[in-house]
């Protein structure tokens, strides 16, 4: 297939796609100073979609997605998850960001905490969550993500792809409605990048609502029902991802392929 997919299994049975929205951006701009970095951005994802957004580097994806839980701020159109306004309103800012998780490129785990505390650490602080409880939920995901054995040692001692699935534990135990993935895999080794592309299929297979940023065409492939495109700040097209690898309508999509296919 292409030269990153790695072998990931279709999914066995049709994944549901709900008919309420989850994520809902019109007419979005967003500005660095003078650099017009995402272009009249539309898009809606229903709950139980699982999107690759794909496009060459500085195209603007992982802006698109900071916006979406405010980690930037956008300068007009409006952003709705689950209905609420992302707005300047502190409020909202932490209705959203518990309800949409993020997984980040460089993992992004406390070293000087253990990969258990890691896992407690927001559902105690933020959430409030009484510390055994909290140990409970945490203990419950790592074993989802295949690392429980972990639980008491440190970042620094596990190996990148173990990191990740930490980072997606510790994403789950905030119990969002959202995930938000920006290039999960491209930091990490060839051997690792299945494991945790596995416990994303996984999430996808149990519902979860994903926005990932990969160049995984093979994870695309079997598990995505959407493919978004960008180049330079604008959504060129979007397609399922059949019509979208084999029948692309753009120039811009086709070079794009042709380079990572
Ligand atoms: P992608 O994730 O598709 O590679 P990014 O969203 O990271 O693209 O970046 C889109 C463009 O915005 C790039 O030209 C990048 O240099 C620029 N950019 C990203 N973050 C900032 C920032 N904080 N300040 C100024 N420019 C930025
Ligand atoms: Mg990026």
């Amino acid at each position: 297939m292409t030269k990153h997919a790695t072998r990931i299994q279709p999914s066995p049975g049709p994944m549901q796609v709900s008919d309420k929205i989850a994520i809902q951006i019109s007419h979005m701009n967003k500005w660095f100073g003078a650099f017009h970095v995402l272009r009249d951005i539309n898009l809606s994802i229903y709950r139980g979609e699982r999107v690759v957004i794909a496009g060459p580097s500085g195209s603007g994806k992982s802006t698109l997605i900071r916006c979406i839980n405010r980690l930037e701020e956008h300068q007009s159109g409006t952003i709705l998850v689950d209905d609420t306004e992302l707005s300047s309103d502190l409020k909202n800012i932490d209705k959203i960001r518990s309800e949409v998780g993020m997984v980040f490129q460089h993992f992004n785990l406390f070293p000087h905490l253990t990969i258990l505390e890691n896992c407690t650490l927001a559902p105690i602080w933020v959430r409030k969550m009484p510390r055994r409880e909290a140990e409970e939920t945490a203990m419950h995901f790592l074993e989802k993500v295949k690392i429980p054995e972990q639980a008491n040692k440190y970042p620094g001692q596990l190996s990148g792809g173990q990191q990740q699935r930490v980072a997606i534990a510790r994403s789950l135990c905030m119990r969002p409605r959202i995930m938000l993935f920006d290039e999960p895999t491209s930091a990490l080794d060839p051997e690792m990048i299945k494991e945790v592309l596995d416990t994303m299929v996984e999430l996808a297979e149990e519902g979860m609502t994903m926005l990932c940023v990969t160049h995984e065409m093979g994870f695309a492939q079997a598990v995505a029902n959407r493919v978004i495109f960008m180049d330079q700040g604008q959504i060129v097209e979007q397609n399922e991802p059949k019509e979208f690898f084999n029948n692309p309508q753009h120039e811009r999509t086709k070079l794009f392929l042709r380079q990572i296919l």
